[in-house]
């Protein structure tokens, strides 16, 4: 592993290599893209590395990070109160209904919205004054592999009451997973696959979501082949956990 800033330059090279393996349009993105906005969001999971490592990739350009640990990533975030309002935070890990209070008044984006409980409570105690929160719902594309996200059989019902909760504080922005890792390109773009239909049908019934938050360090090629819009890149940035 080289520097953070050597790393980011090679993620965004295997990523605009990736690209052209498949057509796609090369438009990397450090921070999260409006809605309608197109471009690959290139996520920084800086999960259990310290504030220095945070400063040092923003120094290199890097304006989204994501993170697991609520507790963590608020005093993280409060550490690093002097790089608002361009650093831009994203709560990726799982998230309990007793702390979304603190979630709503601190991130910018939230991918592991799982039940619509989560959602009221978020767009309930997101602060006015902020620009609304920006949501994915995490889907269990792995079955009984992984306990946390919704099936897809109750995908579209609970997208469909995501999506009517007030826009003003809540924008329903698409889906994120976390398929188990698997070996080649074809086992890694399974799962993503998947996830992409998932999307495309919730579009045809209606919805506008334009998000997939889908790839991590070992499969980001499979995902950006499958239309992937925003990738969690822990490993490949920071060094190994
Ligand atoms: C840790 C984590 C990542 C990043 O994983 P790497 O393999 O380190 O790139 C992405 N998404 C989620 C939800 C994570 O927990």
């Amino acid at each position: 592993m080289g520097s953070i800033g050597s790393n980011l330059q090679e993620v965004k090279r295997r990523i605009a290599a990736a690209c052209a393996q498949c057509g796609r349009d090369a438009n990397i993105v450090t921070r999260g893209t409006a809605p309608g906005e197109p471009g690959i969001v290139l996520l920084a999971v800086s999960k259990t590395f310290g504030t220095e490592a945070v400063r040092e990739a923003f120094a290199a350009g890097q304006r989204a990070f994501g993170e697991n640990y609520v507790q963590e990533a608020l005093a993280k975030i409060d550490a690093l109160v002097d790089l608002r309002p361009a650093i831009e935070w994203h709560l990726i890990g799982p998230l309990q209904s007793n702390k979304t209070r603190p979630v709503a008044e601190a991130f910018d984006w939230v991918h592991s919205v799982d039940r619509l409980k989560i959602a009221e409570r978020l767009a309930a105690q997101r602060p006015p004054e902020l620009p609304p929160l920006q949501l994915c719902l995490q889907v269990n594309v792995s079955g009984e592999a992984s306990k946390s996200g919704v099936a897809p059989a109750e995908l579209p019902a609970l997208a469909q009451a995501v999506a009517a909760l007030s826009r003003e504080r809540v924008v329903l922005r698409g889906l994120m997973s976390i398929p188990e890792p698997a070996a080649g390109l074809a086992a890694q773009r399974a799962p993503h696959r998947a996830l992409r239909e998932l999307l495309a049908a919730l579009n045809a019934r209606g919805l506008a979501l334009d998000t997939l938050s889908m790839g991590m360090s070992a499969d980001l090629e499979a995902a950006v082949a499958e239309g992937s819009t925003m990738l969690r890149v822990g490993t490949a940035v920071f060094g190994a956990r």
